[in-house]
């Protein structure tokens, strides 16, 4: 059924994924244990958002003979968080793909209007060339995850995929709108957003748990 309606998205419904996103949303779980949490959360997420990408052949030389291997192919990936809670994903991932290269983008969310207004925007160059994953833990209305993707293609990115941990049905099915072309792999799709876009049952304001800024 989600997979008929959301065909763009990837629930990473694997067990030590969902134990540890339970004590995620606990809400005595402190600040610290937040940050270890979302980063074992990403490094596992990371599996399933690359299990497809293309290997080239390459050979070695092992200390007795000549080995033919393979490794990924092409240019180096890039990792975008949209800060600031994107952040706590970032080592995770880089745990897994240490090459990675780093961007930044910066959206805050109007309170109001609940829409993104853009503050910063750094990434690595050849944008044609590489592999994005976005990454916010939060994909709520959308707003962000959507301007952040659309600010990447205006650079020249052309390869996009969008990771987050908890996800609500409002934010995927914008995503699906705005573009088609972006997979996203999320730890949870959760039931709604609240009249203040926070996600039900969510865990909260990630950015203020990661940092200890409640
Ligand atoms: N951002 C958060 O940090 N939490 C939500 O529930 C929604 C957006």
């Amino acid at each position: 059924m989600i997979v008929r309606m959301f065909p763009n998205l990837t629930i990473v419904s694997h067990p030590l994924i969902q134990h540890k996103l339970t004590i995620l949303r606990a809400k005595e779980t402190s600040p610290r244990d937040f940050k270890a949490l979302v980063t074992e959360i990403a490094t596992l997420m990371a599996y399933e958002a690359t299990k497809d990408l293309p290997l080239a052949d390459i050979s070695v030389d092992t200390p007795l003979e000549r080995f033919q291997g393979r490794q990924l192919a092409g240019r180096k990936l890039a990792l975008v968080p949209i800060l600031r809670a994107g952040l706590g994903m970032v080592e995770g991932i880089a745990q897994m793909i240490p090459t990675a290269r780093v961007g930044h983008i910066g959206l805050y969310r109007n309170h109001d209007t609940l829409e993104p207004v853009d503050y910063y925007f750094k990434i690595p160059g050849h944008e044609e060339d590489r592999l994005f994953f976005v990454l916010d833990p939060m994909l709520a209305t959308g707003g962000s995850a959507s301007q952040a993707v659309s600010a990447l293609k205006k650079a020249g990115a052309e390869r996009i995929r969008f990771l987050c941990l908890v996800a609500a049905p409002e934010g995927v099915r914008r995503m699906q709108d705005t573009h088609p072309d972006v997979a996203i792999y999320t730890a949870a799709l959760d039931r709604e957003l609240n009249d203040k876009g926070y996600i039900l049952p969510g865990l909260g304001d990630a950015g203020d748990r990661l940092f200890g800024t409640l």
